[in-house]
């Protein structure tokens, strides 16, 4: 193993940390839930509020395309996705814009009427296709869950839209996305993938491997701020679907104020209503730092981080048999590390008090994010060693760590 110096020394990306505001003595390691704020995002804020918003108020819209902003950040985030000009949206949350896609999806491929959703998705994207399928009524659509490694065994015929996530949450475990595409293809399926934990983290080619539909956050790796609008992508073969949340923003032109609505041509048909222009600016000033790096930098650096934190654990006697959930294969794993563990609640809240910022997820996972903008190798080992001395020492036996907090 080397040296976590040596590691720093060489890292192509070390210089980028110093745009992040990070608390001197702490080791953030939850990036993958909340990033951090970048310096160009409050400055670029700033502007926004105090020029832009302050001086020219409503004008704004017009002077400063705030309109537009929507497709301008959408646009912005396309490369990172792999996606193309013009087939990605910033809007919404990440579950508002699953309903848009997956409504659109069951009418693009009707008359089939399942959505496959994987039972171990993230909860609000089961909640979002429970409340679709209510509304539709069984006839139009019914769900179906599946464990993502039976899918090879699963009857397809009548699937209209195949539901997954990239990166599953708890685990850390990557998809396949080009085979599992393919495969949905091959049965006649749409597929809408859930980026959540990939968008920033992972290089991801949603054109190459001929996705349908995306949805993802900016507020995880793509550091945009807390509550930052959500994003999705519509290959442009699928963008003449109809939207369900029929709003004036998709209108073909919203400010003739008629009576009935006509859909915008293009990947605008999917904007609902008014979007947040303070948060869309936090979004394209925190993208900014993605034009200097390439994300096959980024997805390196975010493996070997995570391979170094693997190896300090190994070494360790207090951390070695400790139940790993995230696959060791490169190809299998995102910018997580997971580890299942007895005490796992009051364990995480033993870390925070030492300055190891990690986060806990049911039923006993304590997760460690890995983002390669700003962490560390050294950061990796002190993480380690932090972990392994409150094992040993059974510090998470004292009583403060086991209260619990609304968000976890
Ligand atoms: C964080 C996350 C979400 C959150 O959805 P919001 O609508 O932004 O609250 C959804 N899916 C996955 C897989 C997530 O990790």
């Amino acid at each position: 193993m080397k040296a976590s110096a040596e590691l720093d020394a060489a890292d192509p990306l070390a210089h980028l940390r110093q745009q992040f505001v990070l608390s001197a003595g702490k080791v953030y390691l939850d990036g993958n839930s909340l990033g951090p704020l970048n310096r160009k995002v409050s400055a670029h804020l700033a502007r926004v509020t105090n020029e832009q918003w302050a001086e020219d108020l409503i004008s704004g819209w017009n002077t400063h395309n705030w309109i537009d902003l929507p497709l301008t950040v959408g646009n912005q985030l396309a490369p990172i996705l792999g996606a193309r000009s013009g087939e990605v949206l910033c809007c919404d949350n990440l579950s508002i814009n699953l309903f848009k896609c997956l409504a659109a999806a069951l009418e693009l491929n009707a008359p089939r009427r399942k959505i496959l959703t994987e039972a171990h998705h993230f909860p609000t994207d089961n909640y979002i296709a429970q409340g679709l399928s209510q509304l539709l009524g069984h006839e139009r659509c019914e769900l179906q869950t599946a464990l993502i490694e039976n899918l090879d065994q699963t009857d397809l015929r009548d699937v209209a839209v195949i539901s997954l996530s990239h990166v599953n949450f708890k685990t850390g475990e990557l998809r396949d996305m080009q085979r599992i595409t393919q495969q949905a293809h091959a049965a006649g399926c749409l597929i809408i993938w859930d980026l959540a934990h990939s968008a920033g983290a992972v290089d991801i080619g949603l054109g190459q491997h001929q996705v349908d539909m995306a949805v993802g956050c900016t507020y995880k790796f793509l550091n945009a701020g807390p509550g930052a609008p959500g994003f999705l992508f519509v290959a442009e073969r699928h963008q003449h679907a109809n939207v369900a949340l029929q709003g004036w923003m998709g209108h073909a032109d919203g400010f003739a104020f008629e009576e009935h609505y006509r859909p915008a041509s293009g990947i605008t048909r999917f904007l609902t209503g008014t979007q947040s222009v303070l948060a869309m600016a936090a979004v394209t000033a925190a993208l900014g730092i993605f034009e200097s790096v390439t994300l096959s930098d980024v997805r390196k650096k975010s493996l070997a981080l995570t391979d170094h934190f693997l190896d300090h654990l190994a070494t360790c006697n207090w951390t070695r048999n400790l139940e790993v959930l995230t696959p060791t294969e490169h190809a299998m794993r995102g910018s997580q590390v997971s580890l299942a563990m007895e005490h796992g609640y009051p364990v995480s809240q033993a870390l925070i008090d030492r300055g190891v910022i990690v986060d806990f997820r049911e039923p006993n996972i304590v997760r460690f994010g890995f983002s390669a903008l700003y962490n560390q190798f050294s950061e990796a080992e002190r993480a380690a060693q932090i972990l392994s001395d409150i094992l040993k020492n059974e510090w998470f036996l004292d009583p403060r760590y086991s209260q619990r907090n609304t968000v976890t």
